[in-house]
């Protein structure tokens, strides 16, 4: 068996408003141990707190403004959505450091780690770049199903597993000095079953005795750090920024709005009914099997992509139907943002370069108003070459009590209960940091997703590049280490050329 001197595990979207109550009324063993000998603390996301913008941050040790990925998805022209990869991070990431001062890696699931850029000792990809519902790369890890399937809690746990598993794999048959896996699927039951306690109770209890074997099989060699991306707090509601925008005279829409054919699709009963037909038909009609599948297939793929329900329109249906001569800014993405119909630089823009501040500051004025809202300018928490192709305003409702939806409601309302998708927590901005290792100390920390990668390189003795945002957590480390790693951001790191 090989033990990494570091071992990284993540647990996508864990908080601690969740696991320290459960922690009490479980006697989480694992959890228990953390706070009486680990470092542990608040784990501050980057805005937006969404695992395809908080993963590349923690692996790079830097925001937003420099890796240049601010959501999962990249828009195109036409206003339709492609998922990231790992070469829209223009930064270079923690193993690729590592790596190159021969340290040995081993990387499995990590959000937009694939395809591996540079060669790597042991990688697996991750699910992001794939289809939503395939989650992870390889197969194996997949769930494969969506979250209302009644077969999802046994196939979770099916995963839950596999993941463990592949663990025991790596630890026993691949020799790495630094490993790092996230388990996903953390994040997906916190979104869609954290109302049903008996269940995260089932779960808790079972991820609790897979953290307490693996730390007592690495606890002598290893430092674990045990991470989420961003927290995570119940759901009360959905906000509509583009019918907020719309409302509040900033969003106009063309008179004949193009989707009433796409409302044939958008009774999902009427649409699975004609699907059936359609099937039936082909069957019938003495087509083979497979062309009826397809077909089957083609048309579930087109609802997914163009419906969520009867009374919301995707994003890039909206688009299609906005008079842009008269719109002044919209939201498209995966979370609460804005950017200006900027003329020069949106592809239908309006508003001219002198009025760009003006128009900014009265969207940000009225959104204000809002209860609970926090509004930030782009410049204010980006820094960095690629700020500029940041949204232009980014919004927190009530830390993530309200979910932001880039849909339109056709109900017209800014704020309702219901939204596209059925979810009982969204993403809220404090996760979770823990360090158990025998040089590390017990204490209650503040810490940022950021300070990862720079103590990770501290702890193997690398200069820390100087364009990194995070901090070395000297506080976590006993004495004598923490002044054995008093050196910070000594080298500048040059342009990365992939
Ligand atoms: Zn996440």
């Amino acid at each position: 068996m090989s033990i990494p001197k570091v071992f990284v595990l993540g647990l996508d979207g864990a908080s601690w408003k969740i696991l320290k109550p459960m922690t009490k009324e479980l006697e989480l063993k694992f959890f228990k141990t953390i706070f009486k000998k680990g470092s542990f603390g608040d784990n501050k996301s980057v805005i937006p707190p969404i695992t395809g913008t908080a993963w590349p941050s923690i692996f790079t040790g830097k925001n937003p403004g420099k890796h240049g990925v601010f959501d999962f998805i990249t828009v195109k022209d036409d206003f339709s959505t492609e998922y990231n990869s790992s070469f829209n991070v223009k930064s270079e990431f923690l193993w690729e450091t590592l790596e190159k001062n021969n340290i040995k890696c081993g990387i499995i699931n990590i959000p937009f780690s694939s395809p591996f850029r540079t060669k790597i000792t042991f990688g697996e990809g991750d699910h992001l770049t794939k289809d939503w519902v395939n989650f992870s790369w390889p197969k194996s890890t997949t769930l494969g199903i969506r979250a209302d399937n009644p077969a999802f809690e046994k196939r979770f746990f099916e995963v839950l597993d596999i993941q463990f598993k592949e663990i025991d794999f790596v630890l026993k048959n691949k020799e790495t000095d630094f490993f790092a896996i996230n388990i996903f699927i953390n994040d997906t039951i916190t979104h869609f079953r954290l109302k049903n306690k008996l269940l995260i109770k089932k779960y808790l209890l079972k991820l609790d005795k897979y953290l307490m074997d693996l730390y007592d099989k690495i606890k002598d060699e290893s430092n674990l750090f045990i991470i989420s991306d961003h927290g995570m707090h119940e759901t009360f509601g959905w906000f509509f920024t583009n019918n907020w925008l719309e409302n509040n005279g900033f969003l106009v829409f063309k008179k004949k709005k193009k989707y009433i054919f796409s409302r044939i699709f958008l009774n999902k009963k009427l649409f699975d009914k004609l699907v059936k037909i359609i099937t039936f038909m082909v069957l019938k009609t003495g087509l083979i099997k497979f062309v009826g599948i397809r077909i089957k297939k083609l048309f579930h793929r087109k609802i997914k992509t163009q419906f969520r329900d009867s009374q919301f329109l995707y994003p890039h249906i909206v688009a299609k139907n906005i008079d842009w001569k008269k719109t002044k800014a919209y939201g498209i993405g995966s979370h609460g943002v804005i950017r200006i119909n900027l003329k020069g630089r949106e592809k239908n823009g309006c508003v001219e370069q002198k009025d760009y501040e003006k128009v900014k500051n009265d969207i940000i004025k009225k959104l204000k108003k809002i209860k609970g809202i926090e509004v930030f300018k782009r410049e204010e928490i980006y820094s960095g070459k690629f700020t500029k192709q940041a949204p232009d305003i980014l919004f927190e409702i009530e830390d993530g009590q309200y979910k932001s939806a880039n849909s339109y409601n056709l109900k017209k309302k800014e704020f309702t209960k219901e939204g596209p998708n059925k979810i009982d927590a969204d993403h809220s901005i404090y996760g979770i940091f823990c360090c158990l290792g025998k040089n590390i100390v017990n204490k209650e920390i503040k810490c940022s997703i950021l300070d990862l990668t720079p103590t990770i390189l501290h702890i193997f003795n690398i200069p820390i590049p100087k364009d990194m945002d995070g901090r070395v957590l000297t506080e976590i480390f006993k004495d004598k280490r923490k002044k054995l790693f008093q050196k910070k951001k000594i080298f500048e790191v040059g342009e990365l050329s992939i």
